[in-house]
């Protein structure tokens, strides 16, 4: 049979359907059972954070985040230009106008240098994205935030366990958004979290996670009743799929072991070839610990970029692009959005692509790849 390599594969890892099976025989398989509360105390413990709420995906993380911030219509939010739609679309349901920002030509990450002109009096959140688990410039941006007195709320969907200077990625922001979606180092398939930072977005999170009442703080005794008291949704994952991801979690070690593997394996397999070629390789700086998401490359135009993930496919080798520049979508022109308006992002987006990454990819199936992309010339 032909080799056939595809872009991701999910993969046990661990004891997760052992703890699947725990989880239903206990009798809870509905939100906040005790494999929930297992990942959130890993991940407040781990991260330290004050607080991590699972979620149904980090979409609705970032949903939640435009619900604590009160973003009104009219409201503005600073996003990255490239990014996944989720980044965007919570802020636009409330009503908000997206305010794309370019990004850097090294990290691909929001350019902070152009973030002090993008602020108006209007601006009530910016959204740095973490992209491919590369911290964004934070210091940069929190000074900018601080000064200004907007709050910044970090999508960390790439970014678990990585760091900037030392300190975690999804600890800066007053909130982050992670995903466990199945593409993610860490999933349960579909699922997400909310870390919060900041002591007062707590009780509100908690209420509008289970739709808008007060049910967490009844079943802690600390209310009689439970009852409606502000808007929200059900935002709160199985504990069957909390369980999965427990058993992905407490793996940590051997999940990031493996990825650093692979990543560090196209990096020297890739080097000598890409320099021959024109292809720019991913750029982590010094003073930031990469979560080690994904691998991608940058090919010298749209054309030898289509004609490489062609010439993969015909070996078997399913290998991708992402993220259309935001505000030349058919809903960024709404907004206003026009081509030359992120030139970098314009030209990041033809030019890219992401080799096959995930968490049982191996040592035979990388190689075949590598080989496949050293028999393409530019
Ligand atoms: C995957 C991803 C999301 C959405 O995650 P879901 O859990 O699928 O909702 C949001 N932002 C970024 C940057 C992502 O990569």
């Amino acid at each position: 049979m032909p080799r056939s390599i595809d872009f991701n594969h999910p993969a046990l890892v661990g004891r997760e359907l052992e703890y699947v099976a725990q989880s239903i025989v206990a009798g809870q398989i509905s939100g906040d059972g005790s494999f929930t509360k297992k990942c959130h105390a890993y991940l407040e413990q781990t991260l330290g954070v004050q607080k991590a709420l699972l979620t149904t995906s980090c979409t609705h993380a970032l949903e939640m985040m435009a619900i604590l911030l009160d973003i009104q219509p009219g409201d503005e939010v600073i996003i990255p230009d490239f990014t996944f739609v989720s980044t965007v679309n919570a802020f636009v349901l409330r009503g908000a106008r997206p305010v794309f920002v370019d990004i850097r030509p090294d990290t691909l990450n929001l350019d902070e240098t152009k973030l002090a002109q993008a602020i108006t009096p209007r601006t009530k959140a910016i959204v740095p994205v973490h992209y491919a688990g590369v911290g964004c410039e934070m210091d940069a941006i929190l000074e900018i935030a601080t000064q200004r007195g907007i709050p910044v709320v970090e999508d960390n969907a790439h970014g678990l366990f990585g760091k900037y200077k030392g300190r975690y990625l999804g600890t800066f922001g007053v909130m982050a958004a992670q995903s466990f979606h199945e593409t993610k180092n860490f999933s349960c398939g579909e699922g997400g979290a909310l870390l919060i930072n900041d002591e007062k977005y707590i009780e509100r999170a908690e209420i509008i996670r289970e739709k808008g009442t007060n049910r967490s703080r009844f079943f802690r005794g600390q209310v009689d009743k439970y009852t409606w008291v502000d808007i929200g949704s059900s935002y709160l994952p199985s504990d069957v799929l909390a369980a999965f991801l427990f058993g992905q979690l407490e793996m940590r070690e051997k999940i990031q072991t493996h990825r650093r593997r692979v990543w560090e394996t196209y990096w020297a397999g890739l080097q000598a070839w890409a320099q021959a070629n024109g292809v720019r390789l991913p750029l982590v700086p010094a003073h930031t610990e990469q979560a080690w998401h994904m691998f991608y490359l940058l090919l010298p135009d749209l054309e030898t970029r289509q004609r490489f993930i062609r010439h993969l496919r015909e070996r078997g080798i399913y290998a991708v692009f992402h993220y259309l520049p935001l505000h030349l979508s058919e809903m960024g022109r709404k907004f206003g959005g026009k081509p030359g308006d992120c030139p970098v992002t314009e030209a990041v987006s033809d030019r890219l692509v992401r080799l096959p990454f995930y968490n049982d990819l191996t040592g035979d199936d990388q190689q075949f790849v590598i080989q496949a992309v050293q028999e393409f010339a530019c």
